[in-house]
């Protein structure tokens, strides 16, 4: 058996808000083109994402924003023309077989490693889901991909502890307004501040760690501030399982944001994660690919992360 499954779908390359968007189709294809070059293809178990059941989503989101989400973007789909929910966040007629994909691809990774078919798994999907709170899509972002992941793992599978750890330069404003006080959560994260969305500074509850790193932070800075802020709390909640919001958009050739980690760092960050899951969660990590947006940065850095998930 691979230990580590590759959840994917081609219909997440469907979901196409323009021209020039960052959160653009090409990103899947980089990041394969890039597996596939290093041989690192030959280390994952490569799997067809399936589409969600729609009362999973339900579990993070509340079930008007559910209905009326689906009504738009299958209508959007069925007129055949774009649609701006708002400035960054556009529906197109591929976008409600994408979000099912993605959606589906973070709760079938679940049950996979739950059920100990693979020890952990990787999600390369879009639209991407952090920014999605439990009642309005923003920031390119649709339904809540890791939220509805780990409300499925204890809604539905009975764990009793799961951790997220987001690393996407942008606060997961999204998953803390899903988590918020829900003790049987753990929410630990780094993102730019100031940045879009531009929360994040207060935490919205007891069970979340937010490290805000200013501009211009390196490797070094944010390593040290991620062993100061996230270790105690996450060693001492004793997850039994990580979902990880990975987004690669804090890479120094990234042009969303200002932080400048490199490849190396997401290894570090990677190995932090799993060190957690060997100690805590046998192993159990499921990761969900949220921004990202230099094409050759995002692909290298994803290799680096699934380097360490795989033990390749
Ligand atoms: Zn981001």
């Amino acid at each position: 058996m691979k230990p580590t499954a590759f959840y994917s779908h081609p219909d997440c390359r469907g979901h196409d808000m323009g021209d020039g968007h960052p959160e653009c189709p090409q990103r899947l294809d980089a990041i394969d083109d890039h597996l596939i070059a290093t041989g690192l293809d030959a280390a994952l178990e490569r799997r067809e994402a399936p589409v969600v059941d729609l009362a999973e989503l339900g579990h993070a989101h509340e079930s008007r924003f559910v209905d009326e989400l689906r009504d738009l973007l299958q209508r959007v789909a069925a007129a055949g023309r774009r649609s701006a929910i708002d400035p960054d966040t556009i529906a197109s007629p591929g976008t409600w077989a994408a979000v099912v994909r993605a959606a589906g691809a973070a709760v079938a990774a679940t049950d996979a490693v739950i059920d100990g078919e693979v020890a952990n798994a990787f999600c390369a999907v879009r639209p991407p889901g952090h920014h999605a709170t439990r009642d309005q899509a923003m920031g390119f972002c649709f339904f809540n991909n890791v939220a509805v992941a780990a409300r499925h793992a204890l809604d539905v599978r009975g764990l009793e502890r799961v951790a997220i750890v987001d690393f996407d330069v942008h606060h997961g404003n999204g998953t803390e307004d899903i988590v918020a006080n829900d003790e049987r959560v753990l929410m630990v994260s780094i993102f730019q501040h100031p940045l879009y969305p531009y929360s994040g500074a207060v935490p919205m509850g007891t069970n979340m760690v937010n490290v805000p790193v200013p501009p211009y932070a390196r490797g070094p800075h944010i390593r040290a501030l991620i062993e100061e802020n996230w270790i105690a709390p996450l060693e001492a909640f004793r997850p039994q399982m990580l979902f990880v919001s990975a987004g690669f958009d804090a890479h120094r050739d990234d042009e969303l944001g200002q932080l400048g980690l490199v490849e190396a760092d997401y290894t570090w960050i990677t190995q932090r994660i799993k060190d957690i899951a060997n100690r805590h969660a046998n192993g159990r990590i499921v990761s969900c690919l949220e921004g990202g947006y230099n094409l050759g940065a995002l692909a290298r850095s994803v290799a680096a992360h699934l380097r360490v998930l795989t033990g390749a």
